[in-house]
């Protein structure tokens, strides 16, 4: 299905939000069923080297208490994952050049090697060589967000950094046969349904593997901390109109949905996501992962979180899968890409 911008804006102003939901919902069951996959995330380190306005982490959050994990913590997630049947798991972290690039390609290597789990990488901007080097390691896929689709204000955001590097850096991630993944927030101070609508034709065009949407929420210790949060009705909107478009990504229900508004996971898997993404981060510093406030505040350890998440996937009506849950769209590709070389 395509729509254009003036379409989009009528939706995300709230022409017909039934319908809009109804359809998200036919859209993502006709695809994926009634499955949703689990991904179980790993923050591992939330010291980083980028200073974005939005984000609790930012170097120049000086109240931050900083963790980093040690190999063995994290394979103590790992084996969570695997007790737990969780077949993905995402490792996360600030830009942290605490870990080098050769030993996150030996934990890869240990992981994957040890056991039968997909390993997304959601490790920021990383140069061609290195994010080939944790491909051939044995990484499936990489989540990269630009977070805005203006240009303008993704320079306001991040200072120093380029939107047109984060775009190139996506290219490569594709060419090196990675699932790609990016997403957006929803209601960014400077930004309105015009900049939203661009921002859902522009990850569209991008035909994406995995696409992560959640709202603004202003981190007290931000620069940002005064501004309003982003509205949930807008996000949801915002969701319903990307699964559409993009039928074949995998869409998480985000924790981010949740600490804007109690339910709203369970709103977000109604409005056409497929994925969610319980933390197993160790309890003793899972708080710590402060990007937004209240992240990982609900879950008092890996089994509650992960509890919850069940709780969340009945209510909402669905099942939850055991699969590792490769986006269709990558299978398409690699399909059509066997038929043409034929
Ligand atoms: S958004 Fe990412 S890159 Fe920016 S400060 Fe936070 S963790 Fe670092």
């Amino acid at each position: 299905m395509t729509m254009n911008k003036s379409e989009i804006i009528a939706y995300l102003n709230g022409q017909d939000d039934i319908g809009l939901f109804a359809e998200a919902d036919r859209v993502r069951r006709s695809v994926f069923g009634d499955e949703i996959f689990l991904r179980g995330i790993i923050e591992y380190s939330n010291y980083c080297r980028q200073n974005c306005f939005y984000c609790g982490l930012r170097s120049g959050n000086r109240e931050a208490v900083r963790y980093r994990l040690t190999r063995e913590e994290i394979f103590e997630s790992v084996e969570i994952a695997v007790a737990q049947n969780i077949p993905t798991i995402v490792l996360q972290g600030g830009e942290d050049p605490h870990y080098s690039a050769d030993w996150i390609a030996g934990l890869i290597k240990e992981i994957v090697g040890k056991y039968d789990l997909a390993i997304t990488l959601s490790l920021g901007e990383q140069g061609p060589e290195v994010l080939r080097m944790w491909r051939e390691a044995g990484a499936n896929r990489y989540l990269l967000r630009i977070e805005t689709w203006d240009k303008e204000n993704y320079h306001k955001l991040r200072p120093g950094r380029r939107w047109e590097n984060r775009l190139d850096c996506l290219k490569v991630l594709r060419e090196l046969d990675y699932e790609v993944g990016s997403g957006i927030m929803v209601g960014l101070p400077g930004e309105n349904v015009e900049s939203l609508a661009e921002a859902i034709l522009g990850l569209t065009s991008l035909d994406l593997d995995m696409i992560g949407i959640g709202p603004f929420l202003a981190h007290p210790q931000t620069p940002l901390r005064d501004e309003p949060n982003g509205a949930i009705q807008l996000t949801l909107r915002t969701l319903a109109l990307v699964r559409i478009l993009n039928p074949y990504a995998n869409m998480p229900s985000t924790s981010a949905m949740e600490c804007a508004s109690r339910g709203a996971r369970i709103a977000g898997l109604r409005a056409g996501m497929n994925v969610i993404m319980p933390s197993i981060t160790p309890e003793r510093v899972k708080r710590l992962y402060n990007i937004y406030p209240g992240k990982n505040a609900d879950s008092d350890d890996s089994e509650h979180s992960l509890n919850a998440v069940m709780e969340i996937i009945r209510e909402a009506g669905y099942r939850r899968s055991f699969s590792k849950g490769i986006s269709p769209n990558i299978l398409r590709r690699h399909e059509s890409e066997m038929t043409l070389s034929k």
